[in-house]
């Protein structure tokens, strides 16, 4: 027995950089440009002393509210991260493979590793869209963010609702990580009263602002929940800390600043995009706080480099496929004037190359 032999083996997610220059322009994972609501950073004395309500009661109990559902549909979690994590450890054990999109989420084949379970990559189509008919078969469980990431791609709900309506007795998990950003009635929400096995998870990385924080949930049927919990219970009692319960329910409190700020970010989203497509570049269409986007003569490595060394990140993909294209997060106005000026001067479109 050598106890080399029998470490867990793992390749793990590859979190985008996190530079420590101030002054550069951060556009490479997905964070919001706007601080949260100033009613969040309000003081507040913590009783650090102490531990933390185990149950994260009072932030339940105000997302619950918010999405008007009962505090026992509601599962609060160290970021979506840790949620989805839970998620797979509680319902992924049948020896079935689970399925999600080949262009996806990279952390869900990273977590289907670590907990050893089977799972089958299901290719998008060719212009990036998933296909509900494709996850029909019999499964281990169902995975997909919607809007997807990278490509930022939003299904239909009536198309949710077709991979539900497959999936009867398989777990289908929802990842609304962007949902905010899209609009009005694309989540799934509002098919769990139809369906037991649906779990939808969201976090307040992205459209709340609090990356740093670390908030994620997911809601479902009591019984999904209830199984949620008692996996959690059996693995760490204290996930939410004091200042995330307390800064979490103010964030939601202050509904009005979060909407502006989406909106904002959804204005400045589409005014980006039309400058991209007129620099040539093909743009997915995003329903989320990042563009995909490729131009046809100059590749995304070398803008990615040369953006890099000019202190503008974005994020690139070697894989096949999502190779031609880079992430940008949207910054502020500012930051995305920024952006095309840098992109105006430096691409290089040598209009010969683009059109013989
Ligand atoms: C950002 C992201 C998450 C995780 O976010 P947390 O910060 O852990 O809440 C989950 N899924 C997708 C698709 C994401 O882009």
């Amino acid at each position: 027995m050598n106890w080399r032999e029998y470490i867990r083996p793992v390749t793990p997610y590859v979190p985008g950089e996190q530079p420590r220059d101030n002054r550069v322009i951060k556009l490479n994972t997905n964070e919001n440009p706007y601080p949260p609501s100033p009613k969040v950073m309000e003081p507040y004395d913590f009783p650090l002393r102490k531990y933390p309500d185990p149950t994260a009661g009072d932030l339940v109990q105000a997302i619950a509210d918010y999405h008007g559902v009962d505090k026992e549909q509601v599962f609060v979690g160290v970021g979506s991260d840790d949620v989805l994590g839970m998620a797979f450890l509680t319902f992924f054990n049948s020896d079935l493979p689970i399925l999600f999109p080949d262009i996806s989420y990279s952390f869900y084949p990273v977590w289907a590793e670590v907990f050893q379970i089977p799972c089958r990559s299901i290719p998008v189509t060719e212009d990036f869209t998933i296909r509900a008919e494709d996850y029909l078969g019999e499964n281990g469980g169902v995975v997909f963010p919607n809007p997807n990431a990278p490509t930022g791609i939003l299904l239909p709900k009536e198309n949710v609702k077709q991979i539900l309506d497959g999936n009867r007795d398989s777990i289908v998990i929802v990842d609304e990580a962007y949902i905010d950003f899209a609009p009005e009635g694309s989540s799934a929400l509002s098919l769990l009263p139809e369906y037991d096995n649906l779990l939808v998870v969201r976090t307040f990385s992205k459209s709340r602002s609090m990356a740093g924080l670390r908030i994620g949930y997911a809601i479902g049927s009591r019984e999904v929940i209830a199984a949620m919990q008692a996996v959690k219970y059996s693995y760490n009692s204290y996930t939410m800390n004091q200042p995330s319960i307390v800064w979490g329910v103010r964030s939601i409190q202050d509904d009005a600043y979060f909407r502006e700020m989406v909106q904002k970010i959804v204005a400045t989203r589409e005014r980006f995009t039309a400058a991209l497509q007129d620099m040539g570049f093909r743009v997915l269409p995003s329903a989320t706080n990042f563009v995909f986007a490729g131009h046809p003569s100059v590749p995304a490595r070398e803008i990615f480099e040369k953006a890099r060394g000019n202190g503008i990140f974005f994020r690139y993909f070697s894989q096949p496929r999502v190779c031609d294209f880079l992430r940008i997060t949207i910054g502020t106005d500012e930051e995305m004037d920024q952006v095309i000026r840098f992109l105006r001067e430096n691409l290089d479109i040598n209009p010969k190359k683009l059109y013989h």
